[in-house]
């Protein structure tokens, strides 16, 4: 049996109060929200942190809220919530999508889209227990000095596995971060890097607050796609986001594609819009853009399914993305 070692449980009510416990216990804290990510690892003993800072008690990080120009998401709004939010579901489907879409119905309604955002990258010889990762050496992300899918590597590259980040990219969304020296704002696009260790621009005192969504124009269209083993509850094997933007006479005006589950950040790829830029969305430009992506994505040993299968599963996404835009 895996067991967690012991911990104290912190349950504040504000932000103020969870940073100022975040500060207290600096180095030996972690905040939690769903859990359904943070205690797994916890009794793969990936983390021990003696001290944990609930978000679920804190009022303000709950809300979703609309307005004229787009969407408010409170950090702990679970995914289950955001999934089935009549508001997002008409005016956000790819990401409502996105969340419907991550591990199971259980683990939706306790996971939360901050924890998602925030998720750990992933990789076949790191989720592992103590035992399993200490036979093989451990690796560079935790306690070792090896990588184990790059030889000779010294950069980390598990895998950023989180749905709604992939999809809250074309989205355009921005993120409220809040820590001890004050509040931030920064552009989704601008948070992630390519280090696997960590891969997140947040420092550990920080917390993810509220995601803000711009309200999406009328001639745009958005599409989420997954690849997984098991419908019913796997994490991505492939992610991949497609926003367009039509002009008035439904012309592409311009197009967007971000893959993830590759490597250790969602990547938008790049040329897309310029291939695309005015043409119509047809079956041909359809195919050229997805040899495009398939010649731009390479999936990496990172995680235990075939990544030249995963490659090649790149153009069937891309097809699948763009044929729900044309419908
Ligand atoms: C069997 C299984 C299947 C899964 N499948 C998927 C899947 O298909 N797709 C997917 O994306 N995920 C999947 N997950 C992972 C997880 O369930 C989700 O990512 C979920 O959204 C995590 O949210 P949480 O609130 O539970 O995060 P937690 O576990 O509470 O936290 C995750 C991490 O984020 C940090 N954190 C949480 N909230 C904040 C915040 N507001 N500010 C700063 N840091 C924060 C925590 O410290 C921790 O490091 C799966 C998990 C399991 C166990
Ligand atoms: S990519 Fe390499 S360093 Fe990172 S978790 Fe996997 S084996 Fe470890």
């Amino acid at each position: 049996m895996l067991r967690l070692h012991p911990y104290e449980y912190h349950r504040p009510e504000t932000v103020d109060e969870a940073i100022a416990l975040l500060v207290e216990h600096s180095g030996d804290v972690m905040p939690i929200a769903g859990g359904t990510d943070l205690v797994p690892n916890m009794k793969h003993k990936l983390f021990t942190p003696g001290h944990l800072v609930s978000l679920r008690g804190i009022a303000e990080m709950q809300d979703i809220a609309e307005d004229d120009d787009g969407f408010t998401i409170g950090a702990t709004a679970s995914l289950d919530r955001v999934a089935r939010d009549a508001r997002a579901l008409r005016a956000l489907p790819s990401l409502a999508r996105a969340c419907s879409l991550v591990s199971g119905p259980q683990l939706r309604r306790m996971g939360t889209i901050g924890g998602n955002v925030c998720l750990d990258t992933r990789c076949t010889y790191y989720n592992q227990t103590l035992f399993w990762r200490k036979a093989l050496g451990y690796c560079l992300k935790k306690d070792g000095t090896a990588c184990h899918v790059v030889k000779g590597g010294t950069r980390c590259v598990a895998a950023h596995s989180a749905d709604t980040a992939t999809a809250l990219l074309p989205l355009e969304a921005e993120l409220r971060i809040v820590g001890p020296d004050g509040e931030r704002t920064t552009p989704i696009t601008a948070f992630f890097t390519s280090d696997g260790v960590w891969n997140r621009r947040m420092e550990p005192g920080e917390l993810l607050v509220s995601i803000r969504v711009p309200r999406p124009a009328s001639n745009t269209r958005h599409s989420f796609q997954k690849l997984r083993a098991r419908d019913s509850i796997d994490f991505p094997m492939l992610n991949l986001a497609v926003r367009v933007d039509f002009s008035e006479d439904h012309l592409v005006a311009d197009l967007q594609m971000v893959a993830s589950a590759m490597g250790s950040y969602p990547r938008r790829l790049g040329k897309m819009g310029v291939v695309a830029a005015g043409r119509w969305l047809t079956a041909e430009l359809i195919d050229q853009l997805a040899q495009e992506a398939f010649r731009q994505c390479h999936p990496l040993d990172n995680m235990p399914i075939d990544a030249e299968w995963r490659r090649a599963m790149v153009p069937v996404l891309v097809r699948r993305a763009l044929s729900e835009i044309t419908d």
